[in-house]
């Protein structure tokens, strides 16, 4: 039987854009040499890489691509260089669009607090210790899309509006995606809403529940407002295995989960929905040790990972995690988590380590 063969369009971009996406290769070429699979690259300009070469953050080329592969591998976009730039010009721009075009409506954030991290956390040790959570944000709707929006004059003042918009089956969608989810894992969804004050969230409540009792009633769902969701997350992050939630719900609490592991660069995501699944670190473009051989590749390797889950291939994706795992338990560090007792290490030192517990993994 002839393998499957993934075609996958490398977005680097710009700063450790670079310097961390060489490594999210490096693990995929390792998991694909140990599976029934391979993968082709298309390696592209994006963001400011892309308007110094063609003056347009995401050229028509490159959005063509991209919505032809399987699988869309980006490294972080923007710096300091670009900043003068406004509106459809800047580096960000292109990713938002990009983001549209895959119809990626649900951005999942995975937070994992191993053992080897609890003590690296800003917050309690005990309390963050062994968190694996994921936030399932819808990306595409919500108050940052709804119209009407406007600043306006308003007698001898201004007013300003946005409108906190949801149809059934932008919540059903963005529904299934969690339930799916939480089936591979623990199980359990909290969905997060304001229901007690909002009347949209009272049609997001009604509708996850729907989508609960007709097709995933063995999935245990509870229902908690956003305020309380802080305070939960904060005080025992461990209680939570999928959170769904809204746009800027998920904007605000995915970032406040991400504090937990201690590190940006542990972090990584997936924007999913269309054909084409995003897979991208959450940090950005940290131009302050680009080009230097330290930045975490944490963040990226996990994304190849959630990438390797999007088309089906769990085993290599466990090997993934297994090995990134290993790596901290054994005291590898980056500079941004190294303390005293840690072995320090530099990117492409991170990566080798993963990819050796890669290789156990796959013997074993
Ligand atoms: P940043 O995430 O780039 O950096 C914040 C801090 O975290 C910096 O001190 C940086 O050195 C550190 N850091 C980030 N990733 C790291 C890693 N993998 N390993 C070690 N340390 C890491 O955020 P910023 O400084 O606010 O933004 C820098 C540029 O990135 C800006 O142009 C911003 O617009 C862009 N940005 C892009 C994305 C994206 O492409 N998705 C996301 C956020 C910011």
């Amino acid at each position: 039987m002839s393998k499957d063969a993934y075609r996958i369009v490398l977005l680097p971009g710009d700063g450790i854009g670079p310097d961390v996406t060489r490594e999210a290769v490096a693990v995929l070429e390792l998991a694909a040499a140990h599976g029934d699979f391979t993968f082709s690259y298309k390696e592209l300009p994006a963001g400011g890489a892309a308007i110094d070469a063609h003056n347009d953050p995401l050229p028509p080329n490159v959005l063509e691509e991209c919505l032809a592969s399987d699988g869309v591998v980006l490294g972080a976009v923007g710096g300091p260089k670009w900043d003068h730039l406004t509106g459809a010009m800047r580096p960000e721009s292109g990713l938002l669009k990009l983001r549209k075009a895959l119809g990626a409506f649900a951005n999942l954030r995975p937070v994992f607090v191993p053992d080897a991290l609890a003590e690296g956390s800003p917050l309690r040790e005990d309390a963050v210790r062994n968190t694996d959570l994921l936030v399932v944000r819808e990306l595409t709707g919500g108050i940052y899309f709804g119209e009407p929006r406007a600043r306006e004059p308003e007698g001898d003042h201004e007013k300003a509006y946005n409108t906190m918009v949801y149809t059934t089956p932008e919540i059903e969608r963005v529904a299934r995606v969690a339930f799916d989810w939480a089936g591979k894992r623990r199980r359990a969804v909290t969905s997060v809403d304001k229901a007690n004050v909002l009347v949209v969230s009272q049609l997001w409540r009604d509708v996850v529940q729907q989508v609960h009792d007709k097709d995933f009633a063995d999935i245990d769902l509870q229902h908690m407002y956003v305020d309380n969701a802080a305070m939960q997350l904060v005080l025992n992050p461990r209680q939570f295995d999928v959170i769904v939630t809204g746009n800027l719900f998920g904007d605000i609490l995915s970032d406040a989960a991400a504090t937990l592991g201690g590190s940006l660069g542990l972090l990584p995501s997936a924007s999913v929905g269309g054909r084409t699944g995003l897979f991208e670190p959450v940090h950005g473009s940290a131009p302050d040790i680009a080009g230097q051989d330290i930045a975490n590749p944490i963040a990226a390797i996990l994304s190849a990972g959630m990438l390797l889950d999007f088309l089906g291939e769990s085993r290599a994706a466990e090997a993934i995690r297994h090995g990134v795992a290993e790596a901290l338990d054994a005291g590898a560090r980056t500079a941004d988590l190294c303390r005293t007792g840690h072995r320090r290490v530099s990117t492409s030192e991170m990566s080798e380590e993963i990819q050796r517990n890669m290789k156990a993994f796959f013997k074993g």
